[in-house]
């Protein structure tokens, strides 16, 4: 019982901390609805018995995206959140370059919750790209996300079959026609 109440502190927490944040896509989701798909994700992947995990999932933009200090996750839920919280997260004072390419290089050293994070929060934001992509990105631009999200992925391979297949069977529509691509393959036939 005690989880549950942490696990609901967390997305307390969440709210109350991305309050004014929106997603980027036309729709502006409030951006709790991205922390709590991906929160979703990750406790689907695991089978429902990761409490820190759906934690860290809630928070996991946290420190990237509003600054709160890791002592106050440390503090409230525990340095085993924050670990993960801040292997997730982009040193945001690198170039945009850099930052990508260090979401690819080091992908497959991370630990085994990181990478679920890490693989919930890309198939989230591949939806998103594909359901409410933002006014002013390109179908070029789109697509080299999706690129890039692909690469990292790759990376992340071998931990959860469940959610690499959710990933791997996303479609994006783009432009005004209907036609869809597969983003990428699955490494192997369904
Ligand atoms: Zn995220």
């Amino acid at each position: 019982m005690k989880e549950w109440v942490s696990v609901l502190r967390a997305a307390d927490a969440a709210a109350r901390w991305h309050v004014h944040q929106r997603r980027k896509g036309v729709a502006e989701e409030p951006y709790i609805n991205h922390l709590l798909e991906v929160a979703s994700l990750v406790t689907e992947a695991a089978g429902g018995t990761d409490p820190n995990l759906v934690i860290a999932a809630l928070l996991h933009d946290a420190i990237e995206d509003q600054q709160v200090p890791r002592e106050i996750i440390v503090r409230e839920f525990g340095k085993h959140v924050a670990d993960i919280v801040m292997e997730v997260t982009d040193d945001k004072k690198l170039p945009k370059e850099e930052r990508k390419r260090k979401q690819i290089e080091p992908a497959p050293k991370k630990s085994r919750d990181a990478k679920l994070v890490k693989l919930a929060d890309k198939t989230s934001n591949l939806r998103t790209i594909a359901s409410s992509p933002a006014a002013d990105w390109s179908v070029k631009r789109r697509l080299e996300y999706v690129g890039w999200a692909k690469d990292v992925v790759a990376g992340l391979r071998g931990t959860s079959p469940w959610l690499e297949q959710h990933s791997s069977s996303m479609k994006l529509r783009h432009g005004q026609s209907n036609r869809s691509i597969r983003l990428w393959q699955p490494s192997k036939p369904a």
